[in-house]
């Protein structure tokens, strides 16, 4: 088994900075010992303007049959000479990523004590494995490398090469070249590899899910075919392949506020509809209004930003005495950190401290911190739930916290059209799973309300086009028993009238 990783460079920086980056001194071969067998490290070439790292193991293939690696083949003769001649000491596979971890492990974290500059930027690389073994086939190397930012030559390498009539085996010889960090293109590999050979030759066990999201970290989450990787790289254990998948998850919720999403509604500015000049306050800083008077209105104190994000609401609502307990929830424990940030938390007296408290957790499941409170609001966040996971968000908030009002607000994706920016056809977020029409949002929220026991209501934020209506909409729902009393009783729906264009409450019995 055999992989190299080569790089180039200059008088100012030459390419055997590979050498330290690392670990392993160009101008000696190694050994290690690793579960498998020896791991061999040396310098094919190591020149200033071009340096070739190659690691080669030699797998043992009693060590193999030694540490049970063979297991599950069952106990025929040849079952049991097959973990003898096989494939593995040649093909790179899961045991080379084993290797890899092994002997590379300070350069695989990006750790580089004498060049640490050097580890954290992209270099020049090329990796070269030339017998892959790759179910799928090269179409399915390139899905997996090229979403990297590798460019991905992935060759089928022949059965024979005296009979090409025999055709292709599914080995590949795999060459990959990219301006990327070492210590990503080695995480790249260590995933990947086995992913493509997908005959893992060790026991999967839970460890392997931890594993998998600390190497997939900043790739794995947003990479198209993350659950193939998942699927393959747990052995297609089911159980745990779905735990994978859960936490990949949440890490693409937590990237998705990489970008303020308000940045992303504000960016696309409003044709105004009356042809006036005057330029709006910003959408997020009118939605902010419009909660605020909701909650002023309703007479909140103690409130609930569920999904607060990098917290802009949680410093409005802090400004105002009024709201004298201020619970901001997120799953994101770097929108969390940001909005510590913000807010100067740190700094802040205790009086004001005292008022807000910050809350991981997944608004997907029942949350006892969160019963009790006057209201709730969840500004711009159900379109970030899977709908499969829409009704545990509103069993958790409307049948188990119960606060006494809720105040939902969501995309209108009528409005998409104005926005001129915006493509045909696009969200305004990466990351939302949907945006509704306003007969979606209210349908979905008058059944929530009969649910659960709430009325509700509707209003426009931003300017409400006659056509489309407005960008934002936003529900309100009253009668929650703040986490005291059950869930039963009707509601009652209300609603604004927008189609009328007054914004004054039009109450109609649903009952
Ligand atoms: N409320 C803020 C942020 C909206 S962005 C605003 O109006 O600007 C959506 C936020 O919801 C993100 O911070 C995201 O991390 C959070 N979120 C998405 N799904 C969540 C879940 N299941 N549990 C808790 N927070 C979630």
């Amino acid at each position: 088994m055999f992989l190299t990783i080569s790089t180039t460079g200059s008088a100012a920086r030459p390419a055997t900075d590979l050498g330290y980056l690392l670990h392993k001194h160009p101008g000696k071969a190694q050994v290690f010992a690793t579960s498998y067998g020896d791991a061999h490290v040396f310098y094919p070439e190591a020149g200033e303007e071009r340096c070739t790292a190659a690691l080669l193991l030699e797998v043992d293939p009693p060590a193999l049959v030694r540490r049970g690696r063979g297991k599950g083949r069952g106990g025929a003769p040849d079952a049991a000479l097959a973990q003898y001649v096989n494939d593995r000491p040649y093909a790179a596979s899961s045991l080379l990523a084993v290797a890899l971890r092994t002997v590379f492990a300070s350069a695989l974290r990006g750790e580089c004590r004498t060049l640490p500059e050097r580890a954290a930027a992209p270099l020049p690389l090329r990796v070269e494995v030339p017998a892959l073994p790759a179910r799928g086939g090269p179409a399915l190397v390139a899905r997996l490398f090229e979403p990297l930012g590798w460019q991905v030559a992935a060759e089928p390498v022949p059965l024979d090469d005296h009979f090409p009539e025999w055709g292709d085996s599914r080995y590949v010889r795999l060459v990959l070249e990219g301006e990327l960090r070492l210590s990503d293109a080695l995480r790249h590999l260590y995933v990947l590899l086995p992913v493509l050979d997908d005959a893992k030759h060790y026991w999967v066990s839970a460890e392997e899910v931890d594993k998998l999201l600390r190497f997939g970290d900043g790739w794995l989450a947003g990479h198209p075919e993350q659950q193939l990787i998942s699927r393959r790289y747990l052995a297609r254990r089911r159980s745990l392949t779905r735990e994978a998948d859960e936490r990949l998850e949440l890490v693409r919720l937590a990237d998705a506020d990489d970008v303020e999403v308000e940045e992303i509604d504000n960016a696309v500015e409003p044709e105004q509809p009356d042809g006036s000049q005057e330029r709006p306050a910003p959408l997020a800083v009118q939605r902010r209004e419009a909660i605020l008077a909701g909650l002023r209105a309703a007479g909140a104190t103690r409130v609930l930003d569920l999904g607060c994000g990098q917290g802009q609401l949680l410093a409005a609502l802090l400004k105002e005495p009024r709201f004298t307990e201020i619970v901001g929830v997120d799953v994101s424990v770097r929108a969390l950190e940001m909005a510590a940030r913000r807010l100067h938390l740190d700094r802040m007296g205790e009086r004001q401290s005292s008022r807000l408290t910050l809350l991981q957790g997944s608004l997907a499941y029942t949350d006892k911190r969160l019963k009790g409170y006057d209201a709730a609001v969840l500004s711009e966040v159900v379109e970030h739930l899977d709908p499969p996971r829409l009704p545990a968000l509103e069993y958790a908030v409307f049948g188990a916290a119960r606060p006494r009002t809720v105040i939902v607000t969501t995309p209108n994706v009528e409005y998409n059209v104005r926005w001129e920016t915006l493509p045909a056809g696009h969200r305004r977020h990466a990351d939302h799973r949907f945006e509704w029409t306003r007969r979606e949002f209210r349908d979905w929220a008058r059944a929530v309300a009969d649910r659960y026991g709430y009325a509700v209501e509707f209003q426009p934020v931003g300017p409400d086009d006659p056509e489309v209506g407005p960008p934002t909409q936003l529900a309100l729902f009253t009668g929650g028993t703040g986490g005291t009393g059950g869930t039963g009783g009707t509601g009652t729906t209300t609603d604004t009238g927008t189609d009328t264009g007054t914004h004054e409450k039009k109450k109609e019995d649903a009952a």
